[in-house]
């Protein structure tokens, strides 16, 4: 069997703080998931995709949405933002979105 070395200064692991060699390391490790530092950047977010078409009421893609949901299991359903989040709650959601409400809208790019 090979040595685990710690992924920060890769030195030998110690049991105690494996994979990492020390408290030290692993609060290093800590704070890099902290500040973003291991993030993989994906695909530019198209704000539109994952929300109601406009002109539509949004209850029906909700209601869906929670068949969906309830059909796999799932205990957990976001859906909903600032302008729709009371219909939202009203067919299951468990989390929203309502950083406009708090915070006003976005500054266009
Ligand atoms: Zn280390």
């Amino acid at each position: 069997m090979t040595a685990v070395l710690c992924p920060i200064c890769k030195r030998p692991a110690e049991p105690k703080f494996r994979p990492f060699c020390s408290k030290r390391c692993a609060d290093v490790d800590l704070a890099r998931w902290f500040t973003g530092a291991y993030a993989i950047p994906g695909a530019p977010v198209d704000e539109d995709e994952d929300v109601p078409p406009a002109e539509e009421e949004p209850a029906m893609h909700f209601a869906l949405l929670a068949k969906i949901a309830a059909r796999n299991g799932l205990a957990k359903l976001s859906m909903g933002m600032s302008g729709d989040f009371e219909t939202a709650i009203r067919f299951g959601a468990t989390s929203v979105r309502v950083g406009q409400a708090l915070f006003g809208a976005r500054a266009k790019l």
